[in-house]
C-alpha cells in the first residue's frame, strides 16, 4: 500500500467515525451566530406614553442587537406597560419580564418621557438603579437633571444587558433591580 493510499484509507475511516449518529446534527457554526432574544411588550394601556415607550424600546434595540423589544399583545407580551399619576416604577419578573408604570409625577417635574421609558425598560432587562447623576447613563434616573433627554444606554449598561441576555444574569442583579426598581430611587 502506498503512503498516499494509506492516508486516503485513514481519512475514509475518520469520515465514517464522524458520521456516527450521536455526532450528526451538532450545530457547526453556533459559535459565530448571534443569538437574538425577542421580548414583546404590550403598551396598549400606556395611554399618552405609547410613542415614548416605542422610542425607549428602539434605543435599546439599537444599542443591544442581541435583544429586540417589539410590540405585542396577549400572552405573547411578557412586559406590560401602564400609566398612572405616581412615580414611574417597575415590577420586574426576571429578564425580559415584568410590569412598569409610566408615572405622570416625574413627567410633571419635567423628566423626558422617552428617557423614563428607556430607564424602566433597563430594569426589565435586569439593570439596577445607578444614581450617579450622569445624563449619559440611563439608570441614573431621577438623579440626572430634567434637561437630560438621552435615551441611549451607556456602553457599560448595554454590555451588562448583553450579558444578561446571554443567560449571564446573576441572581444578585435581579434582586437589586427588584429592590430598587423605580425611576426615583
Ligand atoms: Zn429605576
Amino acid at each position: 500500500m502506498s503512503f498516499r493510499k494509506a492516508a486516503m484509507t485513514l481519512v475514509a475511516a475518520l469520515g465514517m467515525a464522524v458520521m456516527t449518529p450521536a455526532l450528526v446534527g451538532a450545530p457547526a457554526s453556533s459559535a459565530t451566530s448571534v443569538q437574538v432574544r425577542t421580548i414583546y411588550y404590550d403598551a396598549s394601556q400606556a395611554q399618552e406614553f405609547k410613542a415614548a415607550v416605542t422610542e425607549g424600546a428602539e434605543a435599546w434595540n439599537k444599542a443591544v442587537p442581541e435583544i429586540q423589544l417589539k410590540p405585542g399583545t396577549g400572552s405573547q407580551a411578557t412586559v406590560k406597560v401602564l400609566a398612572d399619576d405616581g412615580w414611574p416604577r417597575t415590577y420586574p419578573g426576571g429578564f425580559g419580564r415584568g410590569t412598569f408604570y409610566m408615572g405622570r409625577e416625574a413627567v410633571n417635574e419635567g423628566f423626558y418621557p422617552p428617557r423614563i421609558a428607556a430607564h424602566e425598560l433597563g430594569h426589565i432587562l435586569g439593570l439596577p438603579d445607578n444614581r450617579n447623576g450622569r445624563c449619559d447613563y440611563l439608570m441614573s434616573g431621577h438623579s440626572s437633571p430634567t434637561s437630560c433627554k438621552t435615551t441611549a444606554p451607556h456602553s457599560t449598561e448595554a454590555a451588562q444587558v448583553k450579558r444578561n441576555a446571554g443567560g449571564g444574569l446573576v441572581a444578585d442583579s435581579i434582586r437589586q433591580a427588584e429592590l430598587a426598581g423605580t425611576f426615583v430611587h
